[in-house]
């Protein structure tokens, strides 16, 4: 599982939105993290913890 996540880093999640996207677009860092469906543009907000548990991987690091 990805540990290190950048700012702007397309995710992956396991549970796919009803919209029909499994990517996401981390917005914010911090002890919650804020991420925006790439689908419908909804924005979530989640605590550290469970985001590690529902990101499945990175599809792009905006480091790389
Ligand atoms: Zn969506």
């Amino acid at each position: 599982m990805p540990k290190f996540y950048n700012l702007g880093d397309i995710v992956e999640m396991k549970k796919v939105h009803p919209c029909g996207s499994k990517e996401w677009k981390i917005i914010r860092l911090g002890a919650d993290i804020k991420v925006k469906c790439c689908g419908c543009a909804r924005i979530v907000m989640l605590d550290r913890s469970k985001f590690e548990k529902s990101v499945k991987k990175i599809l792009k690091n905006e480091k790389e």
